[in-house]
């Protein structure tokens, strides 16, 4: 059902850069359709609980506290082999280590700071979509 979707958010260095339109451009240029869009705000409640997997990690605090200090762009985005061909485009997730051209080559600033999220696996895809996105906000 959701094998060509994935989800994905600017996150907020993104939008605080002003990089919204540039990175939905290249989300778009690279075949990539939009089909649920949001700005909008993690509580600290949201970002813990949308990153419960890296609760463990030393990272944590910083990651919550990173997530929830301005708006994000939250999407659900649909292309055959959605979730590996994003993972492609945004490249690694320290830029430093990221391909030329992908997003986080281009926008992402460190390894914490990395400008785009994308979903690592179609079910995940698919949960986090629903965190984000009621039905009727899907196209
Ligand atoms: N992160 C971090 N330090 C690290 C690894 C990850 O601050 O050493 C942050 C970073 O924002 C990353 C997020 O935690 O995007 C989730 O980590 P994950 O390993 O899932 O990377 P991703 O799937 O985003 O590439
Ligand atoms: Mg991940």
């Amino acid at each position: 059902m959701t094998t060509n979707r994935t989800f994905t958010m600017l996150k907020p260095d993104a939008v605080e850069k002003g990089h919204i339109g540039a990175i939905l451009e290249k989300i778009n240029a690279s075949g990539f359709r939009i089909v649920a869009l949001k700005l909008t705000q993690m509580t600290k409640q949201d970002a813990e609980s949308f990153y419960a997997i890296h609760n463990e990690r030393p990272f944590f605090g910083e990651l919550v506290e990173y997530m929830t200090r301005g708006p994000i762009v939250a999407a659900i985005l649909e292309k055959e082999n959605a979730v590996e061909d994003f993972r492609t485009l945004i490249g690694a997730t320290n830029p430093a280590d990221a391909a030329e051209g992908t997003i986080r080559k281009l926008y992402a600033a460190s390894i914490g700071e990395n400008a785009v999220h994308g979903s690592d696996s179609d079910e995940n895809a698919a949960i986090e979509s629903a965190f984000h996105f009621s039905g009727r906000e899907q196209f």
